[in-house]
């Protein structure tokens, strides 16, 4: 493998410029030649210029950027099998060994077949005279890899594909904004969003944004006259008080006979039935735009690299495979079986088989599709006769984190509906020992899925000695039969003490649940804690904006993050931005690393880049502090460069919480009821942790935390995401290959 072509097509997805700018600098870095086909397969079929070959600094400073820099198109011409063979001649011309195609299943579709004809259409152009044996001979196979780029998350062979992530954000940026507005006048919304055959668009954003209705292609209402459902569940949400009532419906939805669902005509539903003041919003290519988020940012570089890897060590004239992300782990798919099963959805809804559609799109998405349909609910149902009905406590730990409130609402919800009681605990365990215990009610929660900060109030006081008592009365005048915290590590220790005094104290021997939520990501048992990918999120678009103050100087920044001892958001916010250089407490930092950094900064500042990006973690160094790096960079950089500190601060933990966190944050906390029940109907006081590993929700028991933690430094001994570094390092690192940097301008 000597040459490769790299192309995006079809629909545009943010992140296509992230996965682009990875497979041109991880294959520069593996001795590649890399080129980059211009407009997609009409640049392929056209050739000459739209050939380009690619340098380092070509995808420099991309990153942040929506849509493709090298162009998308969509070609008829490559349908017909004519233009597939002038595109195989131009490739042949063009010595591309191999290709990494960017787009969705069209795009991907349209390669594969490329590949399946590639020894015919050759023999053809040699038969005709349009290419020498000579060449042909030289490129008998063409490896093909493809990364799925788009915004409906519609394909197999990933978890999740480039620009969904984003797609939801500018969801979620309308919704939020929708509900204020209904909210001030009464008035009802119906919100098309995209998804002609996926429903996850509007499912996840309707879970995301407490939608009150829910129309999506692969299950559709379940009864002839759903109108009249709809109708009665959005009255009874009018007569409880809800102020905004909002609809969200998939391009593609449709009812049980097949028949399109429009939104005219839930428009003129709700105005002739319930004489609602009924407003339309199609979000339309407001989806696709704007700055890609720090997920997709992330994930589309490590498809990038994970292409480059792949396209390298596969056969030739093996099957063309794609690269995905199924639960933290890149993984590799034949593509002709994952457009297989992308097309067995699709054709399970044409053919009305609406339980094999949602049965192949997969456990998680029906588990989502329950969650919404029970918490779109105006009340929950009656309880049935002679069931057990539990007082479950809830309550928080340890610093704020957006999605806090997300997940209470549903615990709440999800609990009520079946029949419990729930009682919120005020001000975390300062509350808990204040006896600041009430019951909270279905409309208590009403809005909290998409409010930032705390409602409940959390601080991270952990109870000790005499507090123990107070909190063992407290616990049994309540008569609290199970408890969920929903809190950062000071909870987890808080909860632990209680878990560990059950001896001493009969009242908390009750089975315990902790659900992670802290910016931090430093909680046992969990990959990833609700709030990590708001705060994340918040640095990227400071960073962003950080940068483009600096245009035409010579100047670089050293941007400080939270984390506590946990460099999760350095790092990450360092492979989203293209910063050059992250500092982490987990490796240290050494004054020869600061010699070296300087000496590369001043390096690339000679030879003309104009800003330098620096991001580290607040506890990195207790002696080299942020202040001390200024200093030592501005000093040594002399009249090269000048050096501007940023301390991003509290900014980090607020703000409204991202998509993914509100989804996250409501998964959990219904599981953790779940758990609830059951350990409570087993009689069993145990204590656990829930998380995410690898794509599956487990539980950690209390017991194992000890082993698990390094306590001095609050975050787990193992973390899976300092694997990524190496990435970080190939990607940004300046002057590698002999190249320049990210941040040239
Ligand atoms: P997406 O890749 O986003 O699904 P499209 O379905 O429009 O977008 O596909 C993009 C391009 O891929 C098409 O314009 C066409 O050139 C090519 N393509 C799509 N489907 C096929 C197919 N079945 N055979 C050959 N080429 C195809």
């Amino acid at each position: 493998m000597k040459r490769i072509a790299v192309f995006t097509s079809g629909g545009d997805a943010q992140g296509m410029n992230a996965a682009l700018r990875a497979v041109v600098r991880t294959g520069l870095a593996r001795g590649l030649e890399v080129y980059a086909i211009y407009e997609g397969y009409a640049g392929m079929l056209q050739g000459g210029e739209q050939f380009k070959p690619m340098t380092w600094d070509d995808v420099g400073g991309i990153l942040h950027l929506g849509g493709t820099v090298i162009g998308s198109a969509r070609s008829k011409e490559f349908r017909e099998r004519a233009g597939r063979l002038r595109a195989a001649r131009n490739l042949l011309l063009h010595e591309i060994d191999g290709l990494v195609v960017i787009g969705g299943d069209g795009s991907l579709t349209g390669a594969d077949l490329l590949r399946r004809e590639w020894q015919e259409l050759v023999q053809e152009l040699v038969d005709t005279g349009q290419v020498s044996k000579k060449m042909a001979a030289r490129q008998t196979a063409l490896a093909v890899v493809g990364i799925i780029g788009s915004i409906d998350n519609d394909m197999f062979g990933s978890d999740i594909t480039t620009g969904a992530d984003t797609a939801l954000h500018r969801i979620i940026e309308a919704t939020d904004a929708i509900s204020s507005t209904a909210a001030s006048h009464q008035r009802t919304f119906v919100v098309e969003v995209m998804g002609r055959n996926c429903g996850y668009l509007a499912l996840m954003s309707a879970m995301a944004s407490g939608a009150d209705w829910v129309l999506i292609p692969e299950s559709p209402p379940d009864v002839d006259d759903w109108e009249a459902k709809m109708c009665e569940v959005l009255m009874k949400g009018r007569e409880v008080g809800r102020r905004d009532i909002m609809v969200i419906i998939a391009e593609g939805a449709r009812d049980r006979n097949g028949k399109p669902i429009t939104t005219e005509h839930v428009k003129k539903i709700l105005e002739d039935r319930l004489h609602e003041d009924t407003r339309i919003t199609v979000l339309g290519h407001v989806q696709r735009g704007g700055a890609p988020s720090a997920f997709d940012r992330n994930l589309s570089t490590m498809l990038g690299a994970e292409a480059i890897e792949a396209i390298t060590s596969m056969d030739p004239n093996g099957e063309p495979l794609i690269v995905g992300m199924q639960g933290n782990k890149l993984t590799r798919t034949r593509l002709d079986v994952a457009l297989a099963k992308t097309k067995a959805v699709a054709d399970a809804v044409a053919a009305k088989n609406y339980e094999e559609a949602l049965a192949l799109r997969g456990q998680s998405f029906a588990e989502s599709f329950n969650i919404v349909r029970t918490l779109v609910r105006a009340l929950p149902h009656e309880p049935t006769p002679g069931q057990r009905r539990l007082r479950l406590a809830v309550m928080h730990g340890g610093g704020p984190a957006p999605g806090m409130n997300t997940a209470v609402r549903a615990a709440v919800r999800i609990a009520i509906d079946r029949g419990h009681t729930v009682l919120g605990v005020r001000n975390a365990f300062r509350g808990l020992i204040n006896n600041e215990i009430e019951e909270l009610e279905w409309m208590s929660v009403n809005g909290w899925a998409t409010r930032g900060g705390s409602e409940l109030g959390t601080n991270r006081t952990i109870p000790k000695g005499r507090d123990l008592y107070a909190i063992a009365r407290h616990l049994e005048e309540h008569k609290v039969d199970g408890l969920l915290l929903v809190g950062g590590w000071s909870g987890y220790e808080s909860v632990l003490e209680l878990y560990n005094q059950r001896r001493n104290y009969p009242a908390f021997d009750i089975p315990m649940i902790c659900l992670p939520a802290t910016i931090n990501n430093n909680l046992p048992g969990t990959e990833l804690s609700v709030g990590a990918d708001t705060a994340l999120n918040s640095i990227v678009s400071a960073v962003d904006k950080i940068k483009q103050s600096a245009v035409a100087s010579q100047r670089t920044f050293i941007v400080e993050v939270m984390g506590y001892y946990c460099g999760y958001l350095a790092l990450m916010s360092a492979l989203a931005t293209g910063a050059e250089r992250v500092y982490l407490h987990e490796e240290g930092v050494h004054m020869r690393d600061l010699v070296e950094d300087v000496e590369a900064f001043k390096r690339g500042f000679r030879r003309g880049k104009r800003l330098g990006l620096i991001i580290r973690n607040e506890k990195a160094n207790e002696i080299y502090t942020t202040n001390f790096m200024r200093t030592l960079f501005e000093e040594e950089g002399g009249d090269l460069f000048d050096v501007r500190q940023a301390i991003l601060g509290h900014m980090q933990q607020g703000g409204t919480p991202s998509p993914f966190d509100r989804i996250f944050a409501t998964r959990l906390a219904v599981r953790c009821v779940d758990f609830l029940e059951q350990a409570i109907g087993r009689k069993e006081s145990t204590g656990v942790c829930i998380g995410q590993v690898q794509g599956d929700i487990v539980y950690t028991s209390l017991d194992d935390v000890p082993r698990l933690m390094d306590y001095d430094h609050s975050r787990p001994l193992k973390q899976w995401w300092m694997d990524l570094r190496s990435i970080a390092r190939v990607l940004a690192a300046p002057g590698a290959a002999g190249q320049d940097e990210e941040t040239r301008g």
